[in-house]
């Protein structure tokens, strides 16, 4: 499952290739799952419109749009086209001549000659159109983990008795924060994650807004580098794997205090922590 950084690194890479590239021909496989606006219609939307920018939203990739019949300059975002990713998606900016990988269910060809291609053999990704002529901008429910402010990322726990990971892990409260991030910040933070939420105090609450931000971007710098082996022509996925401090390292020692790694289940998803660093 790809995760926050990724998905930024990804949406980077691809708006450093197709910025200001027009979508001259749209073709769509013949699945129905990847298709949340109607195939047909997507095709027919996307078709002769540029691309002013393509961005991350929460755990999505937001493609912003100009119509199809825009003035040369006018670069007023109309519409919208949304990718998200699921499980397994990729996109990718390739070459007209690579060869199409198996499970490609769009390949959108650019004025440039460049293709942008969504591939995802588990068809969990999804994708969107819409019309912002005739509705709201997409929006993730929660807020940005990179961006909010202290005041505001304390609210978001204010009152709230479930565990203090699985709010992590709401997207309703953050945008885009998976397991991955939730367990290495609440390390970093050294609080528990079966702590209340509305139990944690503010100087844990701003801890851990400090540790998820820094950790997240972190990963987008280290996921930079290697921008070029997710969109390549050849569509492999080289991420960079982080250095994870309790992430996966069951019984492993701690790096702080060398106590063994615990795992438990919080929210249905495995959870790591140290039992000596973290309280
Ligand atoms: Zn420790």
């Amino acid at each position: 499952m790809p995760e926050l950084p990724e998905v930024e690194t990804i949406a980077r890479g691809v708006d450093k290739r197709v910025r200001g590239d027009r979508i001259v021909e749209v073709w769509f496989s013949r699945h129905p799952q990847p298709f949340k606006t109607p195939r047909a219609r997507q095709a027919r939307e996307l078709a002769g419109r540029k691309i002013l920018s393509v961005h991350r939203t929460g755990k999505h990739i937001v493609c912003e749009l100009s119509s199809s019949n825009a003035k040369p300059g006018a670069d007023d975002a109309t519409a919208q086209w949304i990718v998200h990713l699921g499980m397994t998606g990729r996109l990718l900016v390739t070459t007209p001549e690579s060869p199409v990988a198996p499970h490609t269910h769009a390949r959108l060809t650019l004025a440039s000659g460049r293709e942008l291609r969504f591939v995802d053999p588990r068809r969990f990704g999804r994708l969107e159109f819409r019309d912002l002529r005739h509705g709201a901008a997409f929006g993730a429910p929660g807020d940005e983990p990179l961006t909010i402010g202290p005041d505001q990322f304390a609210a978001l726990f204010c009152g709230r008795r479930l565990y203090i990971k699985a709010a992590l892990l709401n997207q309703t409260l953050l945008a885009g924060v998976g397991n991955i991030y939730a367990d290495e910040s609440l390390f970093h933070a050294g609080i528990r994650p079966r702590r209340r939420a509305n139990r944690v105090t503010r100087d844990e609450l701003d801890r851990l807004r400090l540790a998820l931000r820094e950790i997240l971007t972190h990963a987008i710098r280290l996921g930079g580098s290697s921008v070029s082996d997710y969109v390549g022509a050849d569509g492999e996925r080289g991420f960079f794997q982080l250095e994870h401090c309790v992430y996966l390292r069951t019984g492993e020692p701690c790096r702080r205090c060398k106590t063994p790694i615990q795992r438990i289940v919080v929210a249905g998803r495995g959870t790591h922590f140290c039992p000596k660093c973290q309280r």
